[in-house]
């Protein structure tokens, strides 16, 4: 049989996702557009010749799954889900979209037990499988280029329950290191320590070295700022929050959105799951001067390849 793709579009309402993708089969077909824009690929050999991928049939007495292919080059099977997040997750694809448009279009993040009743899901953990998988899917795993321009660096601590010790006491918090591209992208790192080393290998891995570098006055910076074209400090400690060009509210404030996040939405983070509701937020902030279905339809393409690297998402 023929591949047939259907439009992508570039947009998506969660009106669309509900009436157009009511049923598996064209959900799959969405799916299947956005995975292989220019048709099938064997994900075995990397074959992409049309006439040597078949479709086969569906058919329930053979167990033959809807979307099976047939790849005539390395003889074997596969289908658009096959090692991508979806794989083998006995959840419907179509509730898979629904997810993806919730967890992409909900400023402050959406708990896994809304999920779990908005899809109407067995349990908890099948929500929490879904959205896990979601958060690992917008994980970047390579940054091939740099932060430039202006950026805030300023470090926060997450989670916990000891209070009011101070501005770098941690506790049993998890410190967190944002980097912000003023008017730009964020990137935000769980830190196990805040110091100059691991500083100064985040700054010169993420931050283009002509850029100039905003931070509050942690000693750790001086070193870490080293090798940046200029430094500023603002001194917190003194109340000082705005002097010129320097300050670093736009960082500050992407830690507070995170904050009400991990405090009225997600109760029980843990400090081994933060790293994945990072790159949510981060996903979000980089992509806020688009739609909810543009910024969902990104978010899905980040999925590609991404399975193999994730296990026990429920634990
Ligand atoms: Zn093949």
């Amino acid at each position: 049989m023929k591949h047939k793709t259907i439009q992508t579009p570039d947009d998506l309402t969660l009106d669309e996702i509900t009436q157009r993708f009511s049923t598996d089969a064209a959900a799959r077909k969405y799916w299947e557009a956005i995975h292989w824009p220019k048709g099938p690929v064997c994900p075995h050999c990397s074959n992409k010749k049309p006439k040597l991928i078949y479709e086969i049939k569906a058919n329930k007495a053979k167990r033959i799954r809807p979307g099976l292919r047939q790849c005539a080059k390395c003889g074997k099977q596969f289908t658009a889900t096959m090692g991508t997040i979806f794989e083998q997750t006995h959840i419907p694809l179509r509730k898979w979209l629904v997810a993806w448009y919730l967890v992409c279009s909900s400023k402050k993040g959406i708990s896994s037990l809304q999920i779990q009743r908005i899809l109407d899901l067995g349990s908890y953990r099948t929500a929490l499988f879904m959205t896990h998988r979601i958060r690992h899917a917008l994980r970047d795993p390579v940054f091939n280029d740099k932060l430039r321009g202006t950026v805030e660096c300023d470090e926060t601590y997450v989670g916990g329950k000891t209070r009011g010790r101070g501005r770098h006491f941690m506790g049993n918090k998890t410190p967190v290191v944002a980097l912000l591209e003023r008017g730009g992208r964020v990137r935000s790192q769980v830190m196990p320590l805040v110091t100059g080393k691991n500083l100064k290998e985040a700054l010169e891995q993420h931050i283009s070295p002509k850029s100039t570098i905003m931070t509050d006055e942690l000693p750790a910076y001086r070193k870490a700022a080293g090798r940046f074209a200029k430094h500023y400090v603002v001194n917190h400690s003194r109340r000082e929050y705005v002097r010129g060009r320097a300050h670093t509210n736009g960082v500050e404030g992407n830690f507070s959105l995170l904050k009400r996040g991990v405090v009225g939405t997600f109760h029980h983070l843990s400090a081994k799951r933060l790293p994945l509701y990072l790159a949510e937020f981060d996903h979000r902030h980089n992509t806020r001067f688009l739609t909810d279905g543009e910024r969902t339809i990104i978010g899905m393409k980040k999925s590609e390849g991404k399975r193999l690297f994730y296990r026990n998402p429920a634990k």
